[in-house]
C-alpha cells in the first residue's frame, strides 16, 4: 500500500479511535487474556497484556493499529510465550463467513486484483490485461450474504440453545466488520475443553459425519420405529422435518428411505448436512490459543468496527458498523462494482478521480481499490 494512503487509514483509524472509546473495551478477566495488534504494512505484535480499558485506550492512540486482537483464552501468564502462558480456560467462539455459504451472488461481487500489473477486473481466473493468473481477490459483500449469514447465526444459536441448555444471554453476536458474524459463547459447558472436544462439537453443529444407526437405519434388518419422529428435539427431530417434510409424510417417506437402502441413507444424511447442517468455520472453534479481532476495533479489510449486534434481525451490517467521519476526500477510485454503506450507493468508479465521503474513502482503499488522489 502507498505511504500517502497508510497515513490517510492511520489516521482515520486514529480519529475514530479518539472519538469512540465508547465502544471499545477490554473484555472481562482483562489480565488473563492475550493482546495482539498490527500495524499498517508490518507484522503482528503478539503476547500482550492490557490491564484495563485505560490502557487499552493508550495503546491504541500510541500504536494506531490497523487491527487489535484478544484470545478468547484465559491464561496465568498472558505474556509469556505460549507453551509457558498456563492455558486455563477458553470462551467458546464460532465464526461465521458468508464467503463459506457457496453464496451465487458472490460471483456478481467479487474484483479481482492483478498481482503483476495490478489491472483491476470484475471476477475471473485471469488478468483482462496480462493473463496473468496470480490475482488477488477481493469481495464486496452485499445485503444478501449479510442475511444469509444471519440465518446461520439463528441456527447457530437455536442449536446452542435447545441441544446444550446455554443461556440466550451468554451468547453475543458480533458483525466481524467484513462479510461475517462472531459468535461468541461465555461460561458454557466447553469453557474448560480442548480442541478435540470443540471439534466434536463443530461436527454436531454443522452435522458432520453423522451416523445411519442414529437415524433409525440399519445395514440388516432395520426397524421402522426407531426413525426419528417428528416433534423430537436435536437432530432427529431437524432430519423429521427436513426430511419428511410433515408429520403426514413420514410413514411413506420411511418406506422409501428403507427401499434405498443403507448407502442411499448415508447420502440422504449428507444431503441434510449441506442443507441444514450449520456452515461454521471449524477452524475458529478448534483453535483455543488464537487472538480474534477485539470487538469494537476496526477491521482492515473494510474500515468498518466489530460491533455487537444488539438486535440481529434488525442489525444493518453496512449502516450500523460505519463510524468514520464523512468529511470529503478526493481519491481516484477503481472499483468496477457499485456498493452502499451508511445507505448511500457510490460506484461503479472506473479508474477516476471522485470526491467521496471519508467512510467510502477508507472502505475503498482498504479493499485496495482507491488510492488518495
Ligand atoms: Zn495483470
Ligand atoms: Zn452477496
Amino acid at each position: 500500500m502507498k505511504e500517502t494512503d497508510t497515513k490517510f487509514l492511520e489516521s482515520a483509524f486514529k480519529k475514530y479511535y479518539f472519538e469512540h472509546f465508547d465502544l471499545i473495551h477490554v473484555p472481562q478477566r482483562t489480565s488473563e487474556r492475550e493482546f495482539g495488534y498490527q500495524k499498517f504494512n508490518s507484522g503482528m505484535t503478539r503476547h500482550i497484556s492490557v490491564k484495563d480499558d485505560k490502557e487499552l485506550h493508550l495503546l491504541l492512540m500510541q500504536n494506531v493499529p490497523s487491527d487489535v486482537y484478544c484470545s478468547n483464552a484465559y491464561y496465568s501468564f498472558p505474556n509469556l510465550p505460549m507453551n509457558e502462558k498456563d492455558w486455563k480456560e477458553a470462551d467458546l467462539i464460532f465464526d461465521i463467513d458468508a464467503k463459506d455459504l457457496n453464496l451465487s451472488c458472490r460471483s456478481n461481487h467479487t474484483i479481482s486484483i492483478c498481482n503483476e500489473c495490478n489491472q483491476i477486473s470484475k471476477n475471473s481466473d485471469q488478468c483482462s490485461k496480462c493473463n496473468s493468473t496470480k490475482l488477488e481477490k477481493k469481495s464486496l459483500p452485499c445485503k444478501n450474504c449479510i442475511d444469509a449469514s444471519k440465518t446461520e447465526v439463528l441456527k447457530l444459536s437455536e442449536i446452542l440453545i435447545n441441544d446444550f441448555s446455554i443461556n440466550k444471554n451468554d451468547i453475543q453476536i458480533f458483525f466481524s466488520g467484513n462479510e461475517g458474524f462472531h459468535i461468541y459463547v461465555y461460561d458454557s459447558q466447553f469453557q474448560q475443553s480442548g480442541s478435540r472436544e470443540r471439534s466434536e462439537l463443530v461436527d454436531y453443529i454443522m452435522f458432520n459425519g453423522a451416523i445411519p444407526e442414529k437415524f433409525g437405519m440399519k445395514k440388516f434388518k432395520p426397524n421402522r420405529n426407531s426413525f426419528p419422529d417428528f416433534n423430537e428435539s436435536g437432530w432427529r427431530g431437524r432430519f423429521s422435518k427436513y426430511v419428511y417434510g410433515s408429520k403426514s409424510k413420514r410413514s411413506k417417506i420411511i418406506s422409501e428411505l428403507l427401499v434405498n437402502g443403507y448407502s442411499s441413507f448415508q447420502k440422504t444424511l449428507d444431503d441434510v448436512s449441506e442443507k441444514i447442517g450449520t456452515k461454521i468455520d471449524p477452524n475458529v472453534t478448534m483453535d483455543i490459543h488464537r487472538i480474534f479481532r477485539l470487538p469494537g476495533s476496526i477491521n482492515s479489510k473494510s474500515g468498518l468496527t466489530k460491533i455487537l449486534c444488539q438486535d440481529l434481525e434488525k442489525f444493518d451490517a453496512y449502516s450500523d458498523s460505519c463510524f468514520i467521519s464523512e468529511e470529503s476526500v478526493e481519491i481516484v477510485a477503481n472499483c468496477p462494482i457499485e456498493f452502499k454503506l451508511k445507505n448511500k450507493k457510490f460506484g461503479p468508479f472506473n479508474n477516476e478521480k471522485v470526491s467521496v465521503p471519508t467512510f467510502a474513502a477508507v472502505y475503498m482503499i482498504c479493499k485496495k481499490l482507491a488510492t488518495i488522489a
